[in-house]
C-alpha cells in the first residue's frame, strides 16, 4: 500500500444540479458582453464557478432539515437563542448581533469603534473591512509579516503579524488612536494564509499592555486551526473545534461572514464580550439591518447557520476541505505554473506578474488572466490584484498592490476530484500559450469596490 492518506470526502452526494456546457465561441461572446470582468457572468454561462468560496457552499441534509425549523416570529425566534448558544459554545464569545453577512457587521462595529483620524492595524487588508474602516474615517495600516506579500516564500504561518510593525506604530500615533487591532483567520488576500497560535499569543501580550483589544474577522477559523493543527507544536493531538475555541476566546470581537467557514449561503453576525459595545450595535443593527434577535436573516438562516457551524469545526470536514485545495495546488504546481506557496485553505492563487510577466501592472494582468481561464474552458475565478486594490480615498491614486493574483476558489462540498482535474488542465493550456495574451483597460470604473462592477475592453 502507498503510504498516502487521503482526503476523501466524508459525505456522500444526494441530490445534483446540472450544469450547462458551453463553446468557445458562446464564451467569447458572454465574457465581452460582461465587460471583461468575471463578477458580471451570468452564472448560466459558466461551467466550473470558482468565483469564490463565500456563500456558495452545499448545505447538508441536516442543514435543508433544519431549515423547516425555522421559527419566523418577527422578535425572538427560537433559532436565534440556539445560534447565540452556539456561538457561545463553540467562539467563546458571550454576545451575538446577527446581521445579513459580513460586511454589516464591519459596518456596525466601524462605525461603533471608530473616531475620525484613528488608524487601523491589521494582518493585511481585506476589501470591504478596510472600506468600512476608511468610511468610519480610519486609516489602515498593514502590519502582516513581510513574507506574506511574497509568492515564493513557504513561511508555515504568512498571516502572522509583525510585532515590531505594530510597536512602531504605537510608539508613532499613540494606543488612543488605535481602536482595535484587526485580526483575520485566516489572511483572504494572502492568498488564505493562517496565523500562528504563539503569534497570536503575542498579540495578545503586547495589545494587552497598551489596552487595546483584538477585532477577529473569523470568517475562516476552523480552516486556520487546521493549518495549526497540521503545522504548529503541541497541536497535532487537539482537535480543530478546540483550536477554534483557543483562538476566539483570546480576541475580544468578532466580525463573520457566515457564508465562509459556518457553510451556508447567506448569514453574518458580530460577536463580542463588551457588553457596552453589545448595547450600541444592538442600537445601531435595528436601523441598519433588523431588529436584533434577526438581523437580516430568516429564522431559518439562522438554524441552518447554527447546524452548519457544528459541522464546519469537525476534523473530517476539514482535512477533505483543505486536502481538496492542496490537491488542485499540487496538481496546478506539477504543471509549473507560478502559484502562491504554501497553499491556502479556500484557494489557489495563481501569480499573474510571474505568470504574464509581459504585461504592466497597469495592463491588469490578474484581471485579463481570469478573463482568458473563462473563455478558455468556462472555469470561473476572479481578480485579486490591482482592480480590487481600488484607490487611495484622498489623493485618488491606484494603490499597486505587491500581490497581483488570480483567486482559483473552492466552495465548501460542492465539486468533485475530476472538476479540480479540468480546472488544473484548462489553466495549463492558458500557460502555455501565455505570450500571446494582451492586457485590459477599464471603460468603466465604480466609485467603492470597483472589482464587482467595473468594465473592461482589450487593449489593441
Ligand atoms: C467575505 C469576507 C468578508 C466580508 O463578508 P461578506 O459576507 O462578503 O459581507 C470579510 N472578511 C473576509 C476575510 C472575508 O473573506
Amino acid at each position: 500500500m502507498p503510504n498516502k492518506k487521503s482526503w476523501a470526502e466524508p459525505w456522500k452526494i444526494k441530490m445534483v444540479e446540472h450544469l450547462r456546457m458551453t463553446t468557445k465561441e458562446e464564451r467569447i461572446v458572454a465574457i465581452k458582453e460582461a465587460g471583461y470582468n468575471t463578477f458580471l457572468l451570468k452564472s448560466r454561462d459558466v461551467y466550473i464557478d470558482l468565483l469564490t468560496d463565500s456563500g456558495t457552499n452545499a448545505m447538508s441534509d441536516r442543514q435543508w432539515a433544519g431549515l423547516m425549523l425555522g421559527d419566523e416570529a418577527y422578535a425572538g425566534s427560537r433559532n436565534f437563542y440556539h445560534l447565540e448558544k452556539t456561538i457561545q459554545d463553540y467562539y467563546s464569545y458571550k454576545y451575538l448581533i446577527p446581521t445579513h453577512q459580513g460586511r454589516g457587521a464591519e459596518h456596525i462595529f466601524s462605525q461603533i469603534m471608530i473616531k475620525k483620524g484613528d488608524y487601523v492595524p491589521g494582518n493585511m487588508y481585506f476589501t470591504t473591512t478596510r472600506l468600512h474602516q476608511e468610511l468610519a474615517g480610519a486609516k489602515f495600516v498593514d502590519i502582516i509579516i513581510d513574507e506574506a506579500h511574497d509568492t515564493a516564500s513557504h513561511h508555515p504561518f504568512k498571516g502572522n503579524v509583525d510585532l515590531e510593525k505594530l510597536q512602531k506604530l504605537i510608539d508613532e500615533v499613540g494606543a488612543d488612536r488605535i481602536p482595535y487591532v484587526s485580526m483575520a483567520t485566516t489572511v483572504n488576500m494572502a492568498g488564505g494564509q493562517p496565523i500562528s497560535m504563539a503569534n497570536l499569543k503575542e498579540l495578545r501580550e503586547l495589545t494587552k499592555k497598551y489596552n487595546i483589544p483584538i477585532a477577529h474577522d473569523m470568517t475562516r477559523v476552523a480552516e486556520n486551526a487546521w493549518f495549526i493543527k497540521e503545522r504548529e507544536d503541541g497541536y497535532q493531538n487537539k482537535s480543530v473545534k478546540e483550536i477554534v475555541y483557543e483562538i476566539c476566546a483570546l480576541t475580544d470581537h468578532a466580525t463573520m461572514s457566515a457564508k465562509k467557514d459556518p457553510i451556508v449561503n447567506i448569514g453574518g453576525f458580530l460577536a463580542t464580550n463588551d457588553e457596552d459595545l453589545y448595547c450600541k450595535a444592538q442600537n445601531m443593527v435595528v436601523i441598519y439591518e433588523g431588529l436584533h434577535t434577526y438581523g437580516g436573516m430568516a429564522g431559518r438562516d439562522m438554524e441552518a447557520m447554527a447546524i452548519g457551524i457544528t459541522e464546519s469545526v469537525s476534523d473530517d470536514h476539514m482535512r477533505a476541505r483543505v486536502g481538496q485545495t492542496q490537491y488542485l495546488g499540487q496538481k496546478l504546481i506539477d504543471f509549473g505554473i507560478p502559484i502562491v506557496m504554501p497553499v491556502g485553505s479556500h484557494g489557489v492563487f495563481l501569480d499573474a506578474k510571474k505568470f504574464l510577466p509581459h504585461l504592466e501592472q497597469d495592463a491588469l494582468p490578474a484581471q485579463t488572466l481570469a478573463a482568458v481561464i473563462y473563455i478558455e474552458s468556462g472555469v470561473r475565478t476572479m481578480e485579486r490584484g490591482i482592480v480590487s486594490a481600488g484607490r487611495n480615498k484622498e489623493t485618488r491614486e491606484n494603490y499597486y498592490p505587491k500581490l497581483e493574483l488570480v483567486r482559483v476558489t473552492l466552495p465548501r462540498r460542492v465539486y468533485t476530484q475530476s472538476h479540480m482535474d479540468v480546472t488544473a488542465e484548462s489553466i495549463a493550456t492558458v500557460y502555455e500559450r501565455r505570450d500571446s495574451i494582451k492586457g485590459l483597460r477599464f471603460t468603466y470604473e465604480p466609485e467603492y469596490l470597483r472589482f464587482f462592477q467595473a468594465r473592461f475592453e482589450p487593449i489593441k
